[in-house]
């Protein structure tokens, strides 16, 4: 069955931002299966991670320049194999990829896992980071969700008197068949394989009567699956 993420996208932008009091629904990682994946202990409170990005990635497969290049000349670095970012994720995406290494109930709104921030107490946290990182990334979750995010960030990085002091990275997210280029055969054939391990890893970590549940009925919080019984 198709994920109307649509629908999905309007239930978790209304459970995830309150525009008219300037409040945002923010992962905290303490306690959650991600917290055991980081490298370093969530910071800020438990709201935030240190991201490395590193050019370099697996034997085969081309460097990331990505946010590296961008970023060290926007603040005028020199050239660098590894940077690190200080992340943020809200609390909610409306899609599901196979490859996601965010916990499902951390993209459905969890308010177990998640809390109610303004932009300035989140940045005042960010600036209270020793070593803080010069890049700012603002993930999901669906940033695409809550655009409102990146504008209010913009405004606490010059409202702080730190405009071209920091890059702000935007984690976004295109579609499976948008990112097909029909040029480079070798690029469908890995998508193809995505797709196909996409399904087997649907097909292993959920019962078929949760596979047919339709998306938008998926209850806000933890999703039972097969990997918790
Ligand atoms: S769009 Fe990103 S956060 Fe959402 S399920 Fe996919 S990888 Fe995970």
């Amino acid at each position: 069955m198709p994920i109307d993420t649509e629908a999905l996208a309007r239930k978790y932008r209304a459970a995830t931002i309150d525009v008219p009091n300037k409040r945002l629904l923010v992962t905290n990682f303490r306690g959650t299966e991600q917290e055991k994946d980081l490298t370093e202990p969530a910071n800020c409170d438990g709201f935030g991670r240190i991201r490395h990005f590193c050019k370099a990635t697996s034997s085969g497969w081309p460097s990331n320049p990505l946010p590296i290049e961008p970023a060290c000349r926007a603040l005028r670095l020199g050239p660098q194999d590894e940077i690190r970012a200080q992340v943020f994720q809200n609390a909610a995406c409306n899609w599901r990829c196979w490859y996601c290494f965010v916990p499902f109930n951390l993209l459905s709104a969890d308010q177990a896992h998640s809390a109610w921030l303004t932009p300035s107490e989140l940045f005042q946290l960010f600036l209270a980071q020793p070593n803080r990182p010069l890049v700012l990334d603002l993930s999901g979750g669906q940033p695409e969700l809550t655009p409102e995010w990146v504008y209010w960030m913009i405004e606490e990085i010059e409202n702080n008197g730190l405009g071209g002091q920091i890059y702000l990275e935007i984690q976004t997210f295109t579609p499976v068949l948008e990112r097909l280029d029909s040029i480079r055969l070798e690029t469908f054939d890995n998508q193809r394989r995505a797709v196909e391990a996409w399904q087997r890893e649907l097909d292993r970590r959920f019962p078929a009567s949760v596979r047919d549940l339709p998306i938008t009925q998926i209850p806000m919080g933890r999703l039972a699956h097969k990997r918790d019984a």
